[in-house]
């Protein structure tokens, strides 16, 4: 924040303000003042002027009047005059109606007696016979002059003029001027060091105040304004302190509001995008940056359109009209992903669009499940058809009439059968499968040593063998005691070991082993036979999965076989997967969880 200059400041427009009421004040006191001193000395001067003069005017008189020679009567007269001179008075002067001067009292105007004074204010108040004054300037001071007419039996026998100096008033008026100017000074002086206190006192709190707006524009809340006294600015600052902590209060809700969407968003398992009203990304969370597998850096800012990789099809108002969901496929060549994206716009009271929240939700696992689904219902109904159409032809056949021939009706009539009792191996197989999906089967487990049992599957095969094929057992001495279903596990060996020799037409050697790793053993079976092309060794585990469909469908494969065994293997805590090279052999292992033999358990 600036800082006020001095000229804007509270504080020196309030020291000037004092100081013109003040000399304001001064000035109307002063010259109402000085107009009435002036006045009232002026008065009183003039009163005690006039008042001598009278007693003059009539002692004068009385000399004239008078009919004595001896002394001569400017002699008396001048006896008479000089009785009431003063100070103030600087020269009076007895003058006849001719504007003779008879007498003077200033002893160096001696000379002048018997001359002519032919003044004009003499000669007016002779005519006039009444008294006339006058102000004049002799050499820069000022001097009244005052003349009365004295008047004897209604005549005018003279005048009397007297010269006064006023001149000392106005020096006195000049000099208590002066001290009221000096006391205005003072005064002035005085005030403005009062009002520089004073304006602080109310600066102060306002300084403070601005210092704390600016500390909590910072974000810092914890300082208070002081409060000096209890008048409107100390009001003011219990006020500011009062919102001060509203506005912290307030802050730390939003601040904790904020906290826990934030956390929320995080948390969320759907993926959350929000976008600005131009469409431009400015927030997203983790796990929409896992699903969309970008980082946060590359997706801020940028426009979701291409976030979500839909330029080509939608702008940003598109989506913003968009009122169903929409399927996103984010699938790489490693890894499905199918996202549903959901939209929602932020707008304002007024209808104005804030911006777009997108919802991503993964729906990769019930796309697959969706797949699996309808691939499944396709193959199960091509299955059956399959052996159905094959009865039927060779039925209709017969009803031709092939059944009255003795040569060909048994063999068609065989083929049914076994048509048949393949339709009867896939339901079940199929119905296997579905109690193991449905979970609700329980395995009969039992301990038993897997070498022991594993060497009379072999055996059995071994005994009922038509191909020549020789089988190679490479079983340890040692115990390994598992805990197994073992109908079921016989089921998954037989579909392994039937396998091999199925698609291993040309005979060879298989292979059997069983070794212990930590606490499993892993089961091994190798052939010798065609093998299965590397891209495809995986998907054997698929249900109706056969990497030569006409072979094996030939050989009464249904496909099912390894999917059964699969899942076998793992509900009995084991895996299963297969190594393969075209033209090679095949080798499929399986391993199985072992109970550790503590040594002397069995003493
Ligand atoms: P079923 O076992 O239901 O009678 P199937 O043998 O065809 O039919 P699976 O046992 O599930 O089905 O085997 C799936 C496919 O895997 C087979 O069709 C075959 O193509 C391939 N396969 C399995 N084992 C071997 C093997 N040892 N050598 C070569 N290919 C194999
Ligand atoms: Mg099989």
């Amino acid at each position: 924040m600036q800082k006020v200059g001095l000229f804007r400041s509270i504080h020196l427009k309030f020291v000037l303000i004092n100081v013109m009421l003040i000399l304001i004040a001064m000035q109307i006191i002063g010259f109402y003042f000085a107009q009435r001193l002036e006045d009232t000395l002026k008065e009183n001067f003039t009163t005690s002027i006039i008042d001598r003069m009278n007693l003059a005017e009539f002692s004068v008189r009385e000399e004239m009047l008078k009919d004595v020679d001896e002394p001569s009567l400017s002699t008396r007269l001048r006896t008479v005059l000089s009785s009431v001179t003063s100070d103030d008075i600087s020269e009076i002067r007895v003058v006849d109606t001719k504007y003779t001067i008879l007498a003077t009292s200033a002893m160096e105007n001696g000379s002048m007696v018997g001359q002519r004074f032919p003044d004009d204010l003499v000669r007016k108040s002779i005519m006039s016979e009444s008294p006339d004054d006058a102000i004049y300037l002799d050499s820069m001071k000022r001097i009244w002059i005052l003349v009365t007419p004295i008047i004897s039996e209604n005549k005018v026998i003279g005048a009397i003029y007297v010269k006064s100096n006023i001149e000392k008033v106005y020096e006195q008026i000049e000099e208590i001027n002066q001290i009221l100017a000096g006391g205005v000074a003072v005064s002035l002086t005085i005030t403005i060091i009062i009002g520089i206190f004073i304006a602080q006192t109310m600066t102060r709190p306002i300084s403070d105040m601005r210092r704390q707006a600016q500390t909590m524009a910072k974000g810092d809340f914890s300082r208070k304004v002081r409060v000096y006294g209890n008048d409107e600015i100390g009001q003011l600052a219990i006020a500011f302190n009062h919102l001060t902590n509203q506005l912290q209060e307030s802050q730390s809700t939003t601040e904790s509001e904020r906290r826990k969407l934030a956390s929320v968003l995080e948390n969320m398992t759907d993926g959350v995008i929000a976008t600005d009203r131009k469409g431009r990304v400015s927030l997203i969370n983790d796990s929409a940056l896992a699903m969309l597998r970008l980082t946060r850096d590359l997706v801020l800012n940028r426009p979701i359109t291409s976030i979500l990789s839909v330029e080509q099809e939608y702008a940003f108002e598109d989506l913003i009209q968009l009122k169903e969901s929409i399927a996103l496929d984010f699938s790489t060549d490693e890894q499905p992903a199918i996202l549903r994206a959901n939209f929602s716009v932020t707008q304002r009271e007024t209808g104005f669009v804030n911006g777009l929240i997108v919802v991503l939700h993964d729906n990769t696992e019930q796309e697959k499940i969706d797949m699996e689904r309808r691939e499944f219902v396709s193959n199960v109904s091509h299955e059956l058809r399959t052996p159905l159409t094959t009865m039927r032809s060779y039925l209709e056949a017969l009803a031709d009439g092939a059944w009255q021939d003795k040569e060909i009706a048994p063999s068609f009539l065989h083929v049914t059968q076994t048509e048949t009792e393949r339709m009867i191996r896939l339901v079940n197989d199929l119905l296997k499968l579905s109690r193991m999906d449905s979970e609700d089967y329980d395995l009969n487990l039992e301990w038993v040593e897997f070498n022991d049992f594993f060497d009379s599957i072999i055996d059995r095969f071994e005994f009922s063998k038509s191909q020549d094929v020789k089988f190679n057992r490479l079983l340890s001495n040692e115990d390994f005691f598992v805990e197994i279903d073992t109908d079921k596990m016989t089921q998954v060996i037989d579909n392994i070991i039937s396998n091999a020799m199925k698609y291993s037409p040309d005979g060879g050697e298989i292979c059997f082993s069983v070794t212990q790793s930590d606490d499993q053993i892993q089961v091994m079976i190798s052939d010798e036979g065609m093998g299965i092309p590397k891209a495809n060794v995986k998907r054997i585990f698929e249900r109706f999965y056969r990497a030569d469909r006409a072979r094996s469908r030939a050989l009464g494969g249904t496909g099912l076989g390894l999917a059964i065994a699969r899942e076998m293997i793992m509900a009995h805590g084991g895996d299963i997967w297969a190594e393969s090279e075209e033209g090679k052999g095949t080798t499929i292992y399986f391993t199985l969880p072992i109970e550790h033999q503590e040594e002397g358990e069995w003493d």
